[in-house]
């Protein structure tokens, strides 16, 4: 008997190619009915007997394209609605606008490229081919409702054969807003000459670097096995040992380069396309000067047809590294690369289809079995990430300072932006805030009240004042615990350690180890670590052994071992210790990635750092696999907050030290400290509430990995999808502003 039903699927589920293959199901296994947009996701009128609409549904949970959030099945009167044994697509959109959220941008599918890999196919070699499934999504969108004319494939009218692909239900590409073929879409040409692709290619072989506008912004491309390409690359860009991406041609040419173990592969081959952290293998045959400094690489695999075509051409792997001068934002404009990057490059493949807005690759890496993204760009943004409870109002939270991201809320849906950067660059700063009005146009977010770092003077901070909506300002581990609250949808109260490199605290100092007692705007700061002196202020996180300085000179009251103070530059210790004496230009902090700077600076015999982060990330990588014991610490409980006093394991560390103990070895006693540390704080807090761990070194698989393994009899929540830095700080800003308050108590 024929019964009927109306289901509503909610999620991103238009510009993936839904409705095409919702059609198709339906006629395998004759279903009458017809499918439709709507303002909340698609609609589907179904007809036929029990058992095959059931089959029907369960496919539609397992099996359908995009992201379903949701299914809602009712029960359709079968005779009164006119019942049918015909399957249509009603393509007219019944409400108006669409408020539903556009994709981000999908990696080629399979048949797109078996087709450019077809010399009979009409898209043989067209760098530019895509359908429902794959192609550019959220960089080419304009506007809402995600239709052609909204979107910067505008200026590309359909020829007679893509109109028909575009215009049948059967076809992969009905209703495909990016379509195009070489009669009717975008072209690629070399700048200077006019070349094509293979003159792209044939520069890159020779040791060129060529400038590469993509997706969401531009690349700056060389052969990854030339050391003196790489070498000239890092000149121009004034990038001295920031390691670079590498683009292979596919798994196979990866896993030549690196180790991979199955979470690897998966997480490079995933239709999101970030750059994965990997091992690399010893026998690589890259340039040192690819990731020096570091035993992993970043690599990643073609995402676009004209990557896949470039790949094939150059026939070996590619440093692919964001199209900009070092701090400044990606290049998006053809006249933008003319301008910036011409000038670093020795040509520019460009194409015509603008970028609407742009995306610079995503990163993550595999920690504790499972990805972790560390920054969340491209591929992701803006995928929504559902919230717990719905925001009462329409939000805007605008990050903090480095590694800028912004988030916007309403309903159930938070939208993470794309990574900005850092925002001291005017041109980043311009990015912000066209960003932030361009994502609020695509997400349907007009925010009623924004949140922003407690930090008076971060440029983000005075943007939200600006806006003229009412403000919350929300500390800075406060939200970083909040995020991770946010992204595993947590209620109630949870015990957080919020590790990083600075963020204001709410008493007016610099925090960053903290052990927090959050719940909802609530907080209580419970422990921090023992202060350290940061002599010349930020100078002292770039000339790092001032910081080793001050944690020695704490440590063995002003007389540290001359056998340890030989290991420091001679030059100023007298005046940088009547700086820390007198708390002249010598500010206190209890940032965590200050005591991985100033160990590590002592123990690798490193005084400066070439980029943030840079000794915390090397001392992590030269940690010796394996258990080689703990160094003492102590925990202050005489204190409020707590002090975990890190004088024990500095003294313990310098007795290493000069007593001929490898750094690996050191370091690895000193990650199982932290560890240690990190626990005993937890489990001195009475009861079992649920632990976050936030915060940018816990991006730090040894730190995670081993919390997590201390801690397997209780509920520890890890940043997966949204990053542990202050890439994912927003989210957290978001999800406290919606609680009503920061309350620092
Ligand atoms: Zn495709
Ligand atoms: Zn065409
Ligand atoms: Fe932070």
């Amino acid at each position: 008997m024929t019964v009927g039903r109306r289901i509503t699927v909610t999620g991103t589920v238009q510009g993936v190619g839904f409705r095409p293959w919702v059609y198709r199901v339906a006629r395998e296994l004759g279903v009458g009915g017809c499918v439709r947009n709507d303002d909340r996701g698609v609609l589907i009128d179904a007809f036929g007997p029990e058992a095959t609409l059931a089959t029907f549904v369960a496919l539609l949970g397992t099996d359908a394209p995009g992201r379903v959030r949701d299914i809602a099945v009712i029960e359709l009167d079968a005779v009164a609605t006119g019942s049918t044994t015909q399957f249509t697509i009603d393509t007219s959109r019944a409400h108006g606008a669409v408020a539903v959220s556009i994709p981000p941008d999908l990696s080629t599918c399979e048949d797109c490229l078996a087709e450019m890999r077809d010399p009979s196919d009409r898209r043989y070699r067209y760098p530019f081919t895509n359908c429902t499934y794959c192609g550019p999504r959220f960089t080419i969108a304009l506007d809402l409702p995600y239709d052609r004319p909204l979107t910067t494939m505008a200026g590309f009218p359909l020829c007679e054969d893509c109109e028909r692909e575009y215009r049948d239900p059967a076809d992969r590409r009905f209703h495909a807003q990016p379509i195009a073929c070489p009669r009717c879409g975008p072209r690629v040409w070399v700048e200077p000459g006019g070349g094509d692709l293979a003159d792209a290619a044939a520069r890159l072989v020779a040791g060129q670097i060529v400038g590469i506008k993509g997706l969401g912004g531009f690349h700056l491309a060389c052969a990854a096995t030339s050391s003196a390409a790489v070498t000239t690359l890092r000149e121009r860009k004034r990038r001295d040992e920031k390691p670079f991406a590498v683009m292979v041609a596919d798994l196979a040419a990866a896993r030549r380069l690196a180790h991979l173990d199955a979470a690897d592969e998966a997480l490079l081959a995933g239709p999101e396309r970030p750059i994965v952290l990997v091992p690399r293998r010893a026998d690589a045959a890259l340039a040192p000067e690819v990731s020096p400094d570091t035993p992993l690489v970043g690599l990643f695999l073609p995402y676009t047809p004209l990557h896949h075509l470039l790949l094939e051409l150059v026939d070996g792997p590619l440093v692919m590294t964001s199209g900009n001068v070092t701090d400044e934002p990606i290049a998006k404009d053809d006249d933008d690369a003319r301008a910036r990057l011409a000038p670093l490059c020795d040509a520019l493949l460009l194409h015509d289809r603008p970028i609407a807005t742009r995306c610079d690759d995503s990163v993550a890496r595999v920690v504790a079995g499972a990805p972790m993204i560390l920054r969340r760009s491209r591929g992701f943004v803006p995928r929504a990430i559902a919230l717990s409870r719905p925001v009462a109002q329409p939000i805007l939270a605008v990050g903090a300072h480095l590694k800028n991201t912004f988030c916007l809320a309403h309903g159930s849906s938070a939208y993470l932006g794309p990574h900005i950067g850092d925002l001291d660059n005017a041109l980043a700063f311009d990015f912000f805030a066209e960003a932030i009005e361009r994502m609020g146009r695509l997400v349907h977010v007009r925010p009623e009240l924004v949140a922003h770092d407690l930090h008076p003077d971060y440029p983000s901070t005075r943007f939200a004042h600006d806006l003229g909506v009412e403000r919350i300002g929300v500390q800075h581990h406060h939200a970083h615990i909040a995020a991770v609250v946010a992204e595993h949808a947590l209620r109630g109260p949870v015990l957080g350690l919020a590790w990083d490199g600075v963020g204001l605290g709410s008493d007016g100092t610099a925090w960053g180890s903290e052990l927090l007692l959050v719940d909802g705007a609530r907080v209580d700061r419970l422990a921090t670590l023992r202060s350290i002196a940061l002599p010349g202020g930020d100078a002292a996180v770039d000339h790092v052994w001032r910081i080793s300085l001050g944690l020695l000179d704490d440590a063995f009251d002003g007389a540290p071992p001359p056998a340890v103070m030989d290991r420091l530059p001679g030059t100023q210790i007298r005046v940088l210790r009547e700086m820390i004496a007198g708390g002249i230009h010598a500010p206190r902090v209890h940032g965590m990635g200050r005591l991985f700077d100033g160990i590590g600076a002592l123990c690798l015999g490193r005084t400066r750092a070439r980029y943030e982060g840079q000794i915390a990330m090397t001392w992590n990588h030269v940690a010796a696999a394996g258990d080689h014991g703990v160094y003492p610490f102590s925990i202050d409980r005489a204190t409020t907050p707590w002090q975990l006093d890190h004088r024990p394991l500095v003294r313990a560390v310098v007795a290493d030290l000069i007593g001929g103990v490898s750094p690996a070895l050191i370091s690895a006693r000193f990650h199982r400290t932290l560890v240690a540390a990190g626990v005993a704080l937890v489990r001195a807090v009475p009861g079992a509430l649920p632990i976050a761990l936030g915060g940018g070194c816990f991006a730090n698989p040894l730190l995670v990995e081993g919390i997590l393994g201390a801690l397997g009899d209780r509920a520890v929540y890890v940043p997966r999808s949204v990053p542990a830095g202050d890439g994912g700080l927003a989210l957290g800003q978001v999800w406290i502003a919606a609680e009503g308050a920061s309350l620092c108590v």
